[in-house]
């Protein structure tokens, strides 16, 4: 037993009021934060991959990955010592609207891990219901559990802030799915996640304490993420915290830096081509995290409009091109639920216009950054929305455009060099003109630009990724596994995605845009929610 030596301080539950009742019936919960929950045994664990990195992050050496008792642990059917288990309270704003209390319906916490002065959250994602089910099973397919797990690994590599992934673990159990939400459930095998964050605390959390008029606790709760989950941010303000009420100051301070963290959030995500596919408000991240990979995708030919989500497929209100929109939306429903303990609004408007002042820096920079520029000009503008036009006309890959674009001869700019990217020959022919003009305007633009040829080559490495989990990629690895039960395609996927930015030899094929047979399939184009 090598894991002796976790540590967990469990602060959530230790300092904040729990649910009074222990039993795992669906309910309502009032004046708590977390109701006691525990996993619920599963037939067979076995471990399909997990992240070496997230391990060795948590104090975890190869010989614990593979210890029975861990693994046990994974999977749901033991708890360590010094675990504490439950699920937390919070609501949400779902598609726009209100819908209540939503909470860990099936994300059971492992409590805080300690490792070398940071704290961790773990939770197991699909280990059976808690208070919070409502109608559901608890449970999660292992499609949708690969998914999470290989993209939030993806996107810490990317550079995106991300909860991450420890392990990803079949269940030996089968899970009953209508994924076409046709009437023809099917059964399924299951798996768990086990996820890791310093907080999976939502804008959700506050909002329910706010629509429930629980003042006292809410600003409780508020004291306490500050305390706990901005301890570094903290000390930045020159202010100081009373944990039981912290000052309309504070709380001012403390949103700005949500709306900032947000707003840098929704650049970063618009610059790597990634769409959450359901943005509601209980599946936000209050510290600036991409959580909560469900119905999500990957640009491929470039469209803003495009949502993965088929629920949204009418509404498009997740679609790529809105995310900065809804972002901001969601930092107003927040600061709807702060606006019922502060005297005035004045400070909650200001930090929501430092949200558009913010995405508008980080947009810009990471703008000049993917098309290699010194610096951003006001001009830029126009020159990328003409290109963005075209490429969303043309159907023409954004991930490949991006990293041909860098190849591009600036003294002799040539559509040859992303006639590639191009999905279709109709699309090249109507719009390669139009292109190839823009390019050599490009040309021009980056000519003037200060940036020597190998400093604006590696900015442009480093902004634009070579390798993404496109859809498809995600969708063959699971098909490998299900059909087969060979997990080589999801741990070469794991160890590609790790160096995002750098050419690898042998994996041109993931360099490739989206073949032609996955353009319609399920998984491959969009998704649903049955997960
Ligand atoms: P999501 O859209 O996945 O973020 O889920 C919204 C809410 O439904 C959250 O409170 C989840 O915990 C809950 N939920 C989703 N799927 C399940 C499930 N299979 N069993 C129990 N609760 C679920
Ligand atoms: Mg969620």
């Amino acid at each position: 037993m090598v894991m002796r030596n976790l540590s967990y301080d469990n602060r959530f539950t230790s300092e904040l009021p729990q649910d009074p009742i222990t039993d795992n019936h669906a309910r309502q919960v009032n004046d708590a934060l977390w109701s006691f929950a525990q996993p619920t045994p599963v037939k067979n664990p076995q471990i399909l991959a997990y992240s070496p990195d997230v391990a060795t992050m948590l104090g975890l050496t190869t010989d614990d990955m593979q210890d029975l008792e861990l693994v046990q642990t994974l999977g749901g059917n033991a708890v360590l010592e010094g675990m504490t288990t439950y699920a937390t309270r919070y609501g949400g704003h779902q598609f726009g609207n209100w819908a209540g209390q939503l909470g860990d319906g099936r994300a059971i916490y492992l409590g805080e891990l300690m490792h070398e002065g940071k704290r961790f959250e773990l939770q197991l994602k699909g280990a059976g219901e808690t208070p919070y089910s409502r109608s559901a099973d608890g449970r999660a397919v292992l499609r949708s559990s690969l998914r999470e797990f290989l993209c939030s690994e993806a996107m810490h590599y990317l550079g995106v802030p991300t909860t991450r992934a420890l392990s990803l673990v079949s269940t030996g159990d089968l899970v009953r799915r209508d994924m076409f939400y046709n009437g023809n459930p099917e059964m399924e095998p299951g798996a768990i996640v086990c996820r890791v964050a310093p907080s999976f605390t939502r804008p959700g959390h506050f909002e329910l304490m706010a629509s429930k008029g629980e003042s006292e606790l809410l600003k409780r709760f508020i004291g306490f993420t500050i305390d706990r989950d901005f301890s570094e941010w903290l000390p930045t303000t020159g202010l100081t915290l009373d944990q039981d009420n912290p000052s309309p100051e504070l709380i001012e301070a403390w949103f700005e830096e949500i709306c900032e963290r947000t707003a840098i959030l929704m650049a970063h995500w618009m610059r790597v081509g990634f769409v959450h596919g359901v943005m509601n408000t209980d599946n936000l991240s209050i510290i600036g995290l991409t959580i909560d990979f469900g119905p999500y995708g990957w640009i491929d030919n470039f469209d803003p409009s495009w949502t993965p989500n088929t629920t949204d497929a009418q509404g498009k209100r997740y679609c790529y091109g809105r995310q900065p929109d809804i972002g901001r939306w969601n930092m107003e429903r927040l600061a709807d639920a702060l606006a019922t303990i502060l005297p005035n609004t004045k400070g909650l408007a200001d930090a929501i216009a430092h949200f558009d002042n913010t995405y508008m820096k980080h947009l810009t920079q990471s703008l000049a950054g993917k098309f290699g520029l010194a610096g951003w000009q006001d001009s830029d503008g126009e020159m990328v929305n003409r290109i963005f036009e075209l490429m969303s006309r043309a159907e023409v890959d954004m991930t490949l455009f991006f990293t041909k674009l860098a190849a591009l001869d600036i003294a002799d700019p040539s559509i040859a060099v992303i006639s590639e990217a191009f999905y279709t020959e109709e699309g090249l022919k109507q719009f390669g003109d139009d292109v190839q003009q823009w390019l050599t305007t490009y040309a021009k633009r980056v000519q003037q630009s200060t940036l020597s040829a190998e400093a604006r080559l590696d900015t442009m490495r480093t902004h634009n990724p070579r390798y993404v989990l496109r859809n498809y990629m995600a969708q063959e690895a699971i098909d490998l596994l299900t059909e087969k039960g060979d997990n080589s395609r999801l741990l070469t996927l794991l160890e590609l995605l790790k160096n995002p930015y750098t050419k690898q030899e042998g994996m041109e094929q993931f360099e490739q845009k989206r073949p032609d047979w996955a353009r319609e399939k399920a998984g491959c184009s969009m998704l649903s929610c049955s997960s």
